[in-house]
């Protein structure tokens, strides 16, 4: 797993069984490295459905319209201090780049620390691990 930047085995089996996520490989401009990282939806999509239609290549534009791109990060709340374990948009990512600001404002985002409740700047979707909050 050496060439797949931000890949974490551990994460990778906390998120295996995401029901708001799954995990996509991607490359920036040559094949290597593959960057690790999710397609993320807030709107309820039932991906169980989702994963069917992959298997029977019968997918299309609309199965990934509520979705965004985003990727593992650590932060420090601003704030608290707080290292936060995240999922945050990539908002550098090709994929989706046109309708990125309307995905942006669809999808609920996680805004606040979960510590201490300040305001967070980035535009996460999900916290992980050990200040993991439902
Ligand atoms: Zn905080």
């Amino acid at each position: 797993m050496g060439d797949i930047v931000g890949f974490d085995f551990f994460e990778d089996q906390e998120l295996q069984e995401h029901p708001r996520l799954r995990r996509i490989l991607t490359t920036l401009v040559r094949p290597k490295p593959l960057f690790y990282g999710v397609l993320h939806w807030s709107d309820g999509s039932v991906l169980l459905e989702l994963d069917r239609k992959v298997l029977q290549s019968i997918v299309d534009d609309d199965d990934f319209a509520g979705a965004v791109v985003a990727e593992p990060r650590t932060i420090i709340c601003p704030d608290c201090q707080a290292q936060l374990r995240v999922l945050a948009v990539d908002t550098g990512q090709a994929i989706f780049s046109s309708t990125l600001a309307e995905r942006l404002r669809k999808h609920e985002l996680k805004a606040f620390c979960p510590i201490c409740g300040a305001p967070l700047r980035l535009p996460i979707v999900e916290f992980l691990g050990p200040t993991l909050v439902p």
